[in-house]
Order: structure tokens, then sequence, then C-alpha cells
């Protein structure tokens, strides 16, 4: 009886994806999203915090601290000029 066991070295069809809620000042990473992959359905991610659904910035985003008010407005300002960290 030949055993499965999981193939190692199998590129996924998916990674994570950066989410952020400009409201909150919050980012996160949604499971299952993809950034490369078309067959893959953006799925609606509202903001755990205010239920706002949170924009997706792409793989290569890095949060800004909480605190850093400034920093969120820059990148609020660069989403909306249609940069995207993919
Ligand atoms: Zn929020």
């Amino acid at each position: 009886m030949a055993s499965e066991k999981p193939k190692r070295g199998v590129p996924h069809a998916t990674n994570k994806v950066h989410f952020a809620c400009f409201a909150c000042r919050k980012s996160f990473k949604q499971m299952g999203s993809s950034n490369w992959d078309h067959e893959v359905p953006q799925r609606p991610f509202p903001c755990p915090e205010c239920k706002r659904p949170m924009v997706r910035l792409g793989r290569y985003f890095k949060a800004p601290r909480k605190h850093a008010v400034r920093k969120w407005r820059e990148v609020e300002a660069l989403y909306a000029a249609g940069a995207r960290f993919d």
C-alpha cells in the first residue's frame, strides 16, 4: 500500500495579501488570497473592528504603526492614487 505523503515544494496557488482599514489604521493578511492567480476570486474582507470593507494593498505592504497617523494618510493617498504593493 502506497501511503500518500504531502508533497513538499509544490507551489501554492495562493498567498497572503495584506489588507488594511484606514479608519482603524490596521492591517491584516487575508489567507487564501492571491495577488497573481486570477483564478482565485477576491473575497470581501470586512474590517474586524468597524466591519467596513478593507482595501487590498498587496503582498509587500508594510503597515505603519497605529499611531503614525501621518504615515497612514500617506498610504491612503497612495492608494487613492492607484498605488499597490504587489
Ligand atoms: Zn476598521
